[in-house]
């Protein structure tokens, strides 16, 4: 586990990092990917935010990142950790291409995408790890996140300032869902802003009947 200056130093010294973030403003300019463009901001809260979930991947973990957009923080930690593997999961093709396109042109092996909604995901109880950043609420999380995730393993919510109030509000979909929380892990950006990652443990079998399909999850999220 790396502390926040080597964080801070991978970050902003690392070539593929740097390679990535050069495609990433180049294929920006072509379609929307991200409306962080700035050198200092990819860097801050995209490549350093997406790192700090490391801590929380064991050794050999297999992570599946849902929601990745334009790749967090999916790519950043497939670069930064090698031992582990990663599945990218995204409803929108173009953001699928976009991360596939990088990890070819960044020789990143260890990380692949593919078009799906999260309710889809199959098989279920598989990953031993599941993050995501800016997708939806907690309680609409959980549902996507932990029918996936193996029994022992733990889900990795990136959040901002809210995150105690979001799982307050979770705390009923975590419980029917078969999820526990571990940790509210708490930092702040090299830019300043404040932000917090909810570690949630897989701690018994998601019932089948989760995730809902029709849009469920988001529409009417567990109590
Ligand atoms: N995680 C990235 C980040 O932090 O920069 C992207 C965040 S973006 C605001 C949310 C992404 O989640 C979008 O790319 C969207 O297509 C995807 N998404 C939303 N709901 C989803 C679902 N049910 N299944 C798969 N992807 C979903």
């Amino acid at each position: 586990m790396k502390d926040e200056l080597q964080l801070i130093a991978f970050s902003s010294q690392n070539e593929k990092l740097k390679a990535f973030a050069a495609f990433l403003k180049e294929e920006n300019a072509k379609y929307n990917l991200t409306a962080i463009t700035g050198e200092e901001e990819i860097i801050s809260k995209h490549f350093y935010d997406s790192l700090v979930g490391e801590r929380f991947l064991e050794s050999g973990a297999t992570v599946c990142d849902i929601g990745s957009g334009a790749g967090f923080p999916l790519i950043p930690l497939a670069v930064l950790r090698q031992d582990c593997s990663f599945t990218g999961v995204d409803s929108t093709q173009k953001k699928v291409n976009f991360i596939n396109a990088a990890c070819a042109k960044l020789d990143i092996k260890n990380c692949y995408a593919v078009h799906a909604r999260a309710e889809d995901i199959k098989p279920r109880e598989s990953f031993t790890a599941v993050t995501a950043r800016a997708v939806a609420s907690l309680n609409t999380l959980a549902e996507y996140c932990l029918p996936i995730l193996r029994v022992g393993g733990v889900m990795i919510a990136y959040k901002g300032s809210g995150a105690d109030e979001e799982l307050e509000e979770a705390k009923g979909a975590l419980k029917i869902l078969g999820g526990q929380a571990e940790e509210i892990y708490r930092y702040t950006l090299p830019t300043g802003e404040a932000r917090a990652i909810i570690a949630i443990k897989k701690i018994s079998p998601t019932p089948a009947k989760y995730p809902r399909q029709g849009n469920k999850p988001r529409l009417k999220p567990l109590k």
